[in-house]
């Protein structure tokens, strides 16, 4: 059983619903049922093989999208419970967050918003919503997997105004409407957010020192790192390499969890919320409190400086625009090349990006070598 809901949470039996109505169902509140449907769908199993620092097939311990996905949820079912929102909808939006990621991370979406700049664009917040509204198929009378109001909500975690004003002539008071607003969302989703951030910032580490890329020497000039380093030390001296990486990365885990739980409590106190709703209205609720906020941000500088720029990562992420920018340009020249489906769609730039945003690593790599004869990654 999960703990009671907060009067500031959202109750899955006040959902504002689903765009087609669906009979509800016993034992799974409508939440659950959203997880569920994101666990079975294409575009899920497809994050196993796409990665966002390094490449799927560099090596097989690094971190793919879908661990991360899972870590997130993890991080956020632990700071939803003690304050009372609703598991299963941190869990559903955790899950859905990066859908619709293109291959090769960062880079591959980049590249693909270059190639659709003057159609339109491609972000790939949008992109997740796009998955789960539109482009998975799976049921007899919708397109998509017709997920709740709230689940859709956290997955659209930013939108540019001008996407906003198309969403809102298709679903009017729909959820592009707070980026017209500038009204915020669920609480579910504000914690997705901090829990995406928080995975990341750690794994990241990890698999950096893995890889070799940075080390455990150049983390002591990260205080927030090197406090639970030195914690860690304290209580285990004989503690070196992996085990004290590990234990020092739990010790930070552990303390940002406690320090969301409490620095959100505070808010909530402090601002008087009573509704979901009044949430929305309110100003942004989940948060650290201010010292971990400015350490984190530090620890954010770190990686981009020493990890995300690192030269092997940006060779890779050169080559890998490469590979998105052909792949876009290959398809354009001759949508014969698209699978059957795709080419049939009239919207052709949009039915490339869709295809492409929807390939995994490996066979966007593979793909890239069939068209041009050319190999830019390891396939
Ligand atoms: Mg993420």
């Amino acid at each position: 059983m999960t703990a009671a809901l907060a009067p500031y949470a959202s109750d899955p039996a006040a959902s504002r619903g689903r765009r087609h109505a669906e009979q509800p169902t016993p034992h799974r509140s409508e939440f659950q049922r959203d997880r569920d449907r994101i666990v079975h769908c294409t575009a899920f199993r497809r994050l196993v093989y796409k990665t966002q620092v390094f490449l799927n097939h560099e090596g097989d311990l690094f971190r793919t999208r879908l661990t991360h996905s899972i870590e997130v949820a993890q991080l956020g079912r632990s700071i939803a419970r003690p304050l009372g929102l609703a598991e299963d909808l941190v869990e559903a939006i955790a899950l859905a967050h990066d859908l619709g990621h293109t291959p090769f991370g960062h880079a591959g979406q980049d590249a693909l918003n270059d190639c659709m700049a003057p159609h339109g664009g491609f972000e790939h917040n949008l992109q997740s919503l796009r998955v789960v509204d539109q482009l998975e198929e799976r049921y007899p009378r919708f397109d998509g997997l017709n997920l709740t109001f709230e689940t859709r909500e956290g997955i659209l975690k930013h939108c540019s105004r001008t996407n906003a004003q198309k969403l809102e002539q298709d679903e009017p008071g729909g959820v592009g409407q707070r980026f017209l607003d500038r009204t915020q969302p669920s609480l579910e989703a504000q914690l997705c957010n901090l829990a995406d951030e928080i995975a990341y910032n750690a794994h990241d580490i990890d698999d950096g020192v893995r890889s070799g890329l940075i080390t455990l020497e150049q983390l002591e000039q990260v205080p927030l790192f090197d406090g639970y380093r030195r914690q860690a030390l304290a209580a285990d001296p004989p503690l070196a390499g992996r085990r004290l990486l590990y234990e020092s990365i739990r010790l930070m885990l552990s303390a940002q969890v406690h320090d969301v739980i409490d620095a959100t409590t505070q808010a909530l106190r402090a601002c008087g919320v009573d509704s979901a709703d009044a949430v929305r209205r309110s100003a942004p609720l989940v948060c650290f409190g201010e010292p971990m906020r400015e350490r984190s941000s530090v620890l954010k500088t770190f990686l981009l400086r020493n990890l995300y720029r690192h030269p092997q990562v940006m060779h890779m992420t050169g080559q890998a625009r490469t590979v998105v920018r052909e792949l876009f340009e290959a398809y354009a020249a001759d949508p014969q090349e698209l699978p059957a489906a795709y080419a049939a769609r009239t919207d052709t730039t949009r039915a490339i990006a869709d295809y492409i945003a929807g390939m995994t690593d490996r066979f966007a790599a593979r793909e890239h070598e069939r068209l041009t004869g050319r190999r830019l990654l390891p396939a």
